[in-house]
């Protein structure tokens, strides 16, 4: 069987459902059982990796940190670049960054502005969209760098958070591999 026979389902039966982590309430979709998985693993980016090409990426921006592991292997199987959107003071370098509001208190996402050039399509990969918090933040940056932006991945949706639904009104068309009902 190769890495592609493996469908959405099988994927989805990879993750691993942890309850109360971080915190009470919280049931954690935990991908690493899915890239544990060699099969599980290169199916998830084959899809992406579709999905990606089928919307003209020229380059993969993928947030810290588990965006990183999808987002890179997508970029080297389409043979483009990869742009990692970093949390803050990582980079050696001047940076532009953005900041955003959480729950509670707020976070801020940094970047090479010389990573994109201007009017390159990039398309962002994440392991999984909640609230859209990151995801928007994170479009937003890219954006300011130069970034033609319309396009979002994620392995996992929770759709009840609405996360989805808040980047499709910022013109951001997004696809996912799986959803989870709750949060
Ligand atoms: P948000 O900004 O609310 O869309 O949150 C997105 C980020 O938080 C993702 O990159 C996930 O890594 C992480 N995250 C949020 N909720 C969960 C959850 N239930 N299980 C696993 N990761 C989560």
């Amino acid at each position: 069987m190769t890495a592609s026979h493996l469908s959405r389902e099988d994927l989805k039966a990879l993750i691993r459902t942890v309850p109360d982590f971080p915190k009470p309430g919280i049931q954690f979709r935990d991908i690493t059982t899915l890239i544990g998985h060699h099969q599980g693993m290169a199916a998830s980016v084959h899809h992406l990796a579709e999905l990606a090409g089928a919307a003209g990426a020229e380059k993969i921006a993928g947030m810290e940190a588990r965006g990183f592991i999808f987002g890179a292997a997508v970029a080297v199987q389409l043979g483009i670049g990869f742009v990692p959107v970093r949390k803050p003071g990582k980079l050696p370098i001047d940076t532009i960054g953005i900041d955003y509001a959480l729950e509670y208190g707020t976070d801020r996402l940094e970047m090479d502005p010389g990573a994109i050039m201007p009017g390159q399509r990039v398309v962002m990969v994440d392991d999984l969209i909640a609230t859209g918090g990151t995801a928007l933040a994170s479009a937003e940056l890219l954006r300011q760098a130069g970034a033609v932006l319309e396009n979002a991945l994620f392995v996992i949706d929770l759709p009840d958070l609405g996360g989805a639904a808040r980047l499709r009104e910022a013109g951001i068309e997004v696809n996912t591999l799986m959803e989870f009902e709750g949060d």
